[in-house]
Order: C-alpha cells, then structure tokens, then sequence
C-alpha cells in the first residue's frame, strides 16, 4: 500500500497550494477525480469567447513540477483509525496527515422541475463545455438565477454572445453580498443597458416543462417562457433545451464524511486556527470548511479562492514546522460589470450595522490626474466603528481595476488601522496613476468619517 506524508483529497487551488507550498520536502499524494483542475474564475469569459476553453484547464505539472504525486481517482471512504483512504481505483492509500480539501458543489434548490433538462450550476469543466455548446448551437435564451458575482459574470457572457439573458434574484439589487445600493446603483444600470433582463425580488419557484425547462415561474406570478425556437439552432436539427442556471451559493462537500466522527456543521468541517480538525491528523482547507470571520470571530460564509489559497498555505507551512495560524475570512472581492469594475471588502453598511455603531464616508477623484488621457473616476465608500475607529469595511466602483484597492482596504481591516492612522497614511502620485498628490481617495474618505464623528 502507498503511504504519503501527506494525503490531500481534492485537486482544486487548496491541494495545489500544499504541493506548492511543500516542494517535495515531505511526500504528498494529491487525489482528484477530474482529468484538469480548473481556472473557474475564467470560466465566464470561455463562453463570452474572449478565451479558448482550453485556456480554462490547469496544467497537471502545477502538481507534479511540485515534486507532488497526482492520482486521479475518488476517495470513497476515510479510515481515520488506520489512517487509510479507500479509492475507486488504487484500492487503499496510508497517510502520515490527511488533508480534507474537497471543496463546494452549487446548490441547486429543492423546487419543482430542477431536473428538467436544461437545469444546470455552474462549476465543472462538463458545466463549462455544455454551455458552450448550446451557445455555439444558437442558443437563443436562458435564465441565469442568482445575481451574485458568477451569476452576473455569466449573464453577461451570455448577453455578449446574442443570448436573451434573464437574470433573476430574491434581492433589492445585485451584488449585495459585496457592496451597498448606492455603490452599485450606476452599474446596475449600465447591466441593464447592456440588455440583461433583470429581474430583482424574483423567486424562482419551480421550473415546468415535458422533459425539457420550458417555462420558470417566479413567485410574483411572472413566466419567462421559452419556446421551441428558443431551443434549436435551425429548422430540422435536433431540438436543445432552453438554459437555466443557477448561482445560488455552494454547499461544502462533506458527504463522505456523514456517518464518522469528524465534526461538521452548516457550513463545512469545523477548523480551529491551524486548519486542524477534531480528528487526530487530520486538517481540512478551503471550500469545503467552516471558519469565521476576520472581524467578528462569528461563522460566515467565505467560499473563495482568496481563502481557500491562504488557509491551505498556512497549513503547508506548519507541515514543514512553522507555527502560523489563520486570521479568518474577510472576504474581498470584485467583478467587473460592462465598463465599471466594483469591487468591495470586509461588512457592507447593511451588515456592518448588525454588529457595531457605523459611520460612513465617501470620496470620489479620477484615476489619474484629470488632465491626462484616458482618466476616469473612481469612488470609495468607506465604513468604520464609532466607538473604535477601526474599519470593519469597503467598497470601490471606477472605470479602471480595483482589485489592489479592495486588498489596502482589508489590509486595514485585518491589521486594526483605526481613521486616524488612516488620514496619516503615506501615498504615492504619478499623474498616469493616481490622482494629484494633493489628495488621496482613502485619506479623503477617512476624513470624511472623522469629522462626522466629531460633529
Ligand atoms: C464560476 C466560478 C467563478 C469563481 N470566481 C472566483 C473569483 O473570481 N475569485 C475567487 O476568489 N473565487 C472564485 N470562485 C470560487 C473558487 O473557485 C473556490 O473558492 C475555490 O475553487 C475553492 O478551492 P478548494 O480547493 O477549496 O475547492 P475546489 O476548487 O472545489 O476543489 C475541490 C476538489 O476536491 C475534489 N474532490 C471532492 N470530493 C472528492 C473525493 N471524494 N475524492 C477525491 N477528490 C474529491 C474535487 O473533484 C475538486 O478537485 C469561483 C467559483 C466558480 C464556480
């Protein structure tokens, strides 16, 4: 029977990060069933057409240039008492440590007509291909639910490629997991401009049809309808079904482990710090579990690659005997919708309010010094604890990428910074860059705060 020092299951960013990380300085076997590990961020933009769907593919030598061995094939069952996992097809496998990263499946909601065909998520190469597909084959219209960051990646991919595009949310308005209305407000706009049909306070509530979706019922007695012309490309070939996908969230893959000890909740494996488990040697990273957040220490939801890839460090590191621990989830993100790029970190305002007493600021300049070419604006809106002055948030729309932005803001975040320290926060100007030096937008947002404060 082979033995590693250290047994991953999964293939996706966490288990790459292990072999990354580890460099053949212990033995690691990473175990995955699928032939390629995906690029799923760049998943939206294969379809869009701005990439090849090969381009989407993980080359297998991110593993094995690692020093790391690669088995494809699917753990069926973990023997924690005789530190085995059993397989599909290489029979019996012994670790030193096992490491749990089996990442999230989307949810696709327990409704009326979920397995019509044409119902779909959006996560897997196969997902990926089949959409693909129907597109190329004159996909006419589908129905994207959940407005989300994927969702609205995808939607407009479809818009982009001639596809009547409906999108469909329970909510006030898109994104708001990310940012608040106000920051949001103009892209949305601009979303709908682009001629994405939204459709905001909508449920789905069940999907009808013969064998093929052709027809989703929102719970305000709307009906998007798909016909027949919807669904072929030409007269005389063969019929394709309509397209609904939903992007309603993940659920963590922890199937595997109902029937065992190892201690699971809503969200995923439970974790403490060090990414360790109730289990004697045995860790889990990423998708598949539940920490908490950066600011608060209660659980929240953070299925992201952005922490899946620092958790899984972590716990490479303390492999090879360093002592690091995991600070937690603050969850920064962004996407970029037509022309605007958004982007937002930490609690928006909404949530903020649940947990502190907040106050807000905003600043708006150019992206470079308004008398170069090619500026354009961008706005930040800053949220801080009154009694603190710490700041427990951030969101930015511009016309340029934001992503840098999102990061200082968290970086603040994470580390304590309170407005203070922020309004003597040293920057830099180039007038292609940033605005002029008089001014900075983070300094000018935290003044803002301040001064409210003190009013
Ligand atoms: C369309 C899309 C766009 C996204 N965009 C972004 C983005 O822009 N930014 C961002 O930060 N995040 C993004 N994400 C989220 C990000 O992809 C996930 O957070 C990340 O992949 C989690 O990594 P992971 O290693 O924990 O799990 P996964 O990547 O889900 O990998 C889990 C692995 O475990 C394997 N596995 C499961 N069960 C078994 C078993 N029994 N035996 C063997 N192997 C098993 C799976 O096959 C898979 O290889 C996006 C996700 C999607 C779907």
């Amino acid at each position: 029977m082979n033995k590693y020092d250290i047994l991953v299951i999964g293939g996706g960013p966490a288990a790459i990060t292990i072999a990354k990380t580890i460099q053949g300085k212990l033995s690691v076997g990473i175990i995955r069933p699928e032939d390629h590990s995906m690029i799923y961020c760049a998943m939206p933009y294969a379809i869009e057409g701005l990439l090849p769907f090969e381009k989407t593919l993980k080359k297998d030598a991110i593993v094995t240039e690692a020093k790391a061995s690669l088995i494809r094939d699917k753990v069926t069952k973990v023997n924690f008492h005789a530190k085995t996992v059993e397989t599909e097809k290489s029979g019996e496998i012994a670790y030193g440590k096992l490491v749990i990263a089996t990442g999230a499946t989307p949810v696709l909601p327990p409704i009326p007509g979920r397995d019509l065909n044409g119902v779909m998520t959006f996560k897997t190469a196969n997902d990926l291909q089949r959409i693909m597909e129907q597109v190329d084959n004159g996909l006419k219209k589908a129905v994207v639910v959940g407005a989300g960051a994927i969702g609205i990646e995808l939607a407009q991919a479809l818009n982009e490629r001639n596809v009547e595009t409906h999108l469909v949310d329970m909510g006030d308005y898109i994104l708001p997991n990310m940012v608040d209305y106000g920051i949001v407000e103009r892209t949305q706009e601009s979303l709908i401009k682009s001629g994405v049909k939204l459709h905001l306070k909508s449920k789905v509530t069940a999907l009808q049809g013969e064998t093929v979706v052709e027809e989703v019922l929102l719970e305000n007695m709307q009906i998007i309808h798909f016909d027949q012309m919807d669904h072929c490309s030409e007269a005389g070939t063969a019929i394709l079904p309509g397209l609904v996908v939903f992007a309603v969230g993940m659920k963590p893959n922890i199937e595997l482990f109902a029937d065992t000890d190892l201690k699971t909740e809503r969200d995923g494996i439970v974790v403490d710090n060090k990414l360790a488990t109730n289990i004697d040697s045995v860790y889990a990273a990423g998708d598949c579990c539940q920490f908490t957040s950066g600011i608060t220490g209660e659980v929240i939801s953070g299925k992201l690659a952005t922490n899946a890839v620092p958790m899984a460090r972590v716990l490479a590191n303390n492999f090879l005997g360093k002592d690091r621990t995991y600070p937690g989830f603050f969850n920064g993100t962004a996407t970029r919708i037509g022309d605007f790029y958004i982007g937002g970190t930490g609690f928006s305002e909404t949530t903020a309010r649940k947990h502190f007493d907040v106050e807000v600021g905003y600043a708006e300049f150019t992206t470079a010094f308004p008398i170069m070419p090619d500026t354009t604006k961008i706005r930040l809106k800053l949220i801080a604890d009154k009694n603190t002055h710490k700041i427990v948030g951030g969101q930015f729309v511009s016309g340029k990428p934001v992503t840098d932005k999102v990061d200082k803001i968290t970086m603040a975040i994470q580390y304590g910074i309170t407005l203070e320290q922020l309004v003597n926060f040293s920057y830099s100007a180039q007038p292609y860059q940033s605005f002029y030096p008089a001014h900075n937008l983070i300094v000018k947002a935290a003044e803002s705060i301040l001064r409210k404060i003190s009013s």
